[in-house]
C-alpha cells in the first residue's frame, strides 16, 4: 500500500561557484553559532582552511573540528557521544566517508546537517541513508536529508576527474533503477511510487543535455545527483537509485581483491544491465562516450573473473528485492557479453 507522501526537504540549497567560503555566513543566517565540522582526512589544501575562515569570518565556533578517516559504525557512536552539548549544528566537508558519518551522527544528535560536499563522486551527498561500516561489514542505514546542501561547483570541477566520472557512473545507474522498480511491479505488485520515479528520471535528463565537465556541468550533475536523493527520500527507499547495478557494486565490494569507487563499478553495471533489461543502452553508451568514462575504465580494467563471480552473486545481496536478475542466471550472457561488446572488451582483463 502507498503511504501518503509528505518529506522534509533540503532548507539551504547552493550549488554554485565559492559556495565553500560562504559556509560561514549560511550557518550565521540561521543562528547556529557552534556547530561541529566533520573533514575528510587528507582533503587537499586550502580547502579545509577556506571553510574554517569561513566560519571565523562570521563568529562560528568549531566546537568540534574532526578529520575523519573511516566510515566505521563504531567511529560514528564515539563522535555521537563525544559531541559537546553546546554544538546546534552538524557540518560535513570532503568525500563519502567525512559525509556519511557526520549525516549520521547528526541524525543521531537529531541536530541540522550541512552537507558541503568538494567532489561529486555519487549521490551520498544529499541522500536520506548512511553507508557505513559495521564489523568491515558495508551497511546502508536510515538517516535524514540534509537540512543544507552546499556544493562549490569550482571546488567540485577542480576535483580529480575519475570522481566527477564516478558521480556520472552513479547517476546513469538509475536508468536501469527506474527499469528495475517497473519490473518488480509487474513481478510482485512492489509499488512504484510516480513522483519519486519521474524526479529520478527527469534529473538524468537535465544533465544530458550538457555533459561537459565545466561549471554548468557540474551545476547539473550537482542537481541531477541531488534530486535522486530527494527521490529515495520521497519513496522512503532506494529504488528510485538502486537496483541490480547496485548489487553488481555491493558483490564487487565484497569479492573483488581491489573495489574501485562506488559510481565507476556502478556506471558500468548500469551498461551492462540495460543490456540485460533492453532499454537505454544507448544513452549510457553515449554519455560514456561524451564524458571519457570509456577510456578511464580501459585505463585501469576490471577483473573479468571478479565482475563475472559479482553478477552471480548479486540477486543474493539483498533479499526480496526484485530485479532483472531474478529468477534466472544471466551469468552465461553476461559472461559472453564483456568479451562480445566492443565497448565493454577493453575495461576488462
Ligand atoms: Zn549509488
Amino acid at each position: 500500500m502507498h503511504r501518503a507522501t509528505q518529506i522534509a526537504v533540503p532548507t539551504l540549497v547552493r550549488v554554485k561557484e565559492g559556495a565553500l567560503d560562504r559556509v560561514g555566513i549560511y550557518l550565521a543566517r540561521e543562528k547556529r553559532t557552534t556547530v561541529a565540522v566533520f573533514v575528510s582526512e587528507g582533503l587537499q589544501a586550502p580547502l579545509p582552511d577556506r571553510v574554517a575562515a569561513s566560519l571565523s569570518a562570521h563568529g562560528i565556533q568549531p566546537g568540534v573540528w574532526v578529520e575523519v578517516a573511516d566510515n566505521r559504525m563504531e567511529t560514528a557512536a564515539q563522535l555521537f557521544t563525544d559531541l559537546p552539548g553546546s554544538v546546534t549544528a552538524l557540518v560535513g566537508v570532503g568525500g563519502g566517508k567525512a559525509l556519511d558519518l557526520a549525516k549520521y551522527v547528526a541524525f543521531l544528535a537529531r541536530l541540522p546537517y550541512y552537507s558541503v560536499p568538494t567532489s561529486l563522486s555519487n549521490d551520498g551527498f544529499c541522500s536520506p541513508q548512511a553507508s557505513l561500516t559495521l564489523q568491515g561489514k558495508r551497511r546502508s542505514l536510515p538517516a535524514a536529508l540534509p537540512f543544507g546542501v552546499v556544493v562549490d561547483s569550482a571546488v567540485c570541477l577542480a576535483a580529480p576527474v575519475v570522481l566527477t566520472l564516478a558521480g556520472v557512473g552513479d547517476l546513469v545507474s538509475k536508468f536501469t533503477a527506474i527499469h528495475d522498480w517497473k519490473l518488480a511491479f509487474h513481478a510482485t505488485g512492489e509499488p512504484v511510487n510516480d513522483f519519486a520515479a519521474l524526479l529520478s528520471d527527469g534529473s538524468i535528463h537535465a544533465f544530458l543535455s550538457h555533459t561537459a565537465f565545466d561549471l554548468t556541468g557540474i551545476r547539473l550533475l550537482a542537481t541531477a545527483l541531488m534530486l535522486n536523493g530527494i527521490a529515495m527520500e520521497i519513496s522512503g527507499s532506494s529504488r528510485p537509485a538502486s537496483g541490480a547495478e547496485h548489487l553488481i557494486s555491493h558483490a564487487l565490494d565484497l569479492i573483488s581483491a581491489r573495489p574501485r569507487l562506488h559510481g565507476l563499478q556502478v556506471g558500468i553495471a548500469a551498461y551492462i544491465v540495460s543490456v540485460l533489461q533492453g532499454a537505454n543502452t544507448e544513452q549510457i553508451a553515449a554519455l560514456f562516450d561524451a564524458t571519457g568514462f570509456w577510456t578511464a575504465i580501459a585505463a585501469d580494467p576490471f577483473s573479468r573473473a571478479e565482475w563475472i563471480e559479482a553478477v552471480r552473486q548479486a540477486p543474493s545481496i539483498k533479499s526480496n528485492y526484485y530485479t532483472v536478475l531474478s529468477g534466472r542466471d544471466a551469468t552465461p550472457y553476461v559472461e559472453r557479453l564483456l568479451t562480445g561488446d566492443r565497448r565493454l572488451r577493453p575495461c576488462f582483463c
